[in-house]
């Protein structure tokens, strides 16, 4: 190997060297998945693994439970922390590979175990190569990004960011080809957020409709005017999803139901649009509940933020990709309403947050995340931990 190479240019070589030993982490982690805020032996073995490495000081149940690494390089500078999740999902194993969960009804189906493994196998690489490096790293091991409120809130009020600069992170994606891309600016990301609505009407006969106030009829009412948010109040040039996940009332076909509850999700970019829906969806309920003769409380709760990749780094990832898979290979992210709790990182400082392909047909990566049969080609650990040690180096260098 050149000498004269940064350590950037040789991070994906040095990747390749380390790849049996990130997917042999991986396999680990995939046989072993823990729930949210159940995490105990994957955090004890990242701290475990990072103490090995030589890390300066590596603190364990940070916000709970997670793991935070740091190491100091040869040289003064600024401070760039890395970002991976490690917890799984309750979902039964379904794959026929020999690294399928060992523990019953739970499961890596969203590919946190291959974010650990491939951070990791970066932390080991760049300890090893610490003279080379100006600045300091930081290294965020996150639990429960599954379940709200998610391990990133507690994690940063536990100063998991405290001198930090700027943060990167990245998702390997199934439905995104192993050996792409994809980044974008601004809010990539949606605030999430979950409401339950209760109606209270006056049961009866359901052959004496006069006599009561159908919970139903009220419930299917709602349902239909709080589209009217979408279609009618929000600017048909933002983006806002009302959905009603649940509908339950009613014990017997000839009876009318006294009560009825849902629960659903509204989900937006922008915190004007956010407070706009609750605002409008609590008027709604209440207005179509009283206007039947009944009642309705809704409750709204209001869960992780939008992901909201700042300007300069969001290039920086940008840079490091093309260089990592090709200007060919590199795409412009299309914003999603799903949601991730790295909002929280970017609430407080700069940074990036960076979706990595790792569909492939071929190796049974093709199906979707939180499926039973969820998998990943494994390669694209390799290409998010080049992107996010290229992305790194590069802040810390400029
Ligand atoms: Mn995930």
């Amino acid at each position: 190997m050149c000498k004269m190479s940064t350590l950037a240019a040789r991070l994906g070589a040095l990747l390749q060297e380390q790849e049996q030993q990130i997917v042999e982490w991986r396999r680990h982690f995939h046989q072993y998945p823990e729930l949210s805020f159940h995490e105990e032996k994957t955090p004890a073995m990242v701290a475990e693994l990072l103490r090995q490495f030589g890390f300066d000081d590596v603190r364990e149940k940070v916000g709970g439970r997670g793991v935070v690494g740091t190491l100091k390089g040869g040289q003064p500078g600024k401070t760039v922390a890395l970002r991976a999740d490690f917890d799984a999902l309750p979902i039964q194993d379904l794959k026929e590979v020999p690294y399928k969960s060992k523990v019953p009804g739970v499961m890596h189906a969203c590919g946190h175990d291959a974010h650990t493994s491939g951070l990791l196998g970066l932390a080991k690489i760049l300890a090893h190569h610490r003279e080379e490096i100006k600045g300091t790293i930081v290294f965020v091991f996150q639990h429960a990004e599954e379940e709200n409120p998610g391990g990133a809130i507690a994690m940063v009020e536990d100063s998991a960011l405290d001198g930090v600069d700027a943060i990167f992170g990245a998702h390997l994606w199934s439905s995104l080809p192993a050996g792409k891309v994809e980044i974008a600016a601004g809010p990539i990301m949606a605030n999430t957020d979950d409401f339950t609505i209760e109606i209270k009407g006056k049961g009866g006969h359901g052959a004496v409709p006069q006599e009561t106030v159908d919970s139903i009829v009220i419930g299917a009412q709602i349902v239909n005017n709080i589209q009217t948010i979408a279609s009618r109040n929000v600017d048909p040039l933002e983006s806002v999803v009302v959905t009603v996940g649940t509908f339950h009332a009613g014990d017997n076909f000839n009876v009318i139901a006294s009560t009825c509850k849902m629960t659903g999700t509204l989900r937006s970019f922008l915190p004007e649009i956010r407070d706009l829906g609750e605002r409008r969806l609590r008027e709604i309920v209440e207005a179509t509940a009283a206007m039947m003769g009944g009642s309705a409380v809704l409750e709204y709760d209001r869960g992780y933020p939008a992901v909201d990749n700042t300007e300069a780094e969001a290039e920086i990832v940008r840079q490091a990709a093309l260089q990592v898979v090709g200007e060919e290979n590199v795409l412009k992210m299309k914003p999603t309403m799903g949601g991730e709790d790295f909002s929280y990182y970017l609430q407080k400082v700069p940074g990036a947050y960076v979706f990595v392909g790792a569909g492939n047909p071929d190796k049974g990566a093709e199906y979707p995340h939180h499926h039973p049969m969820f998998d990943i080609d494994e390669k694209a650990m390799l290409i998010s931990a080049e992107v996010l040690g290229r992305s790194a180096l590069s802040f810390l260098e400029n």
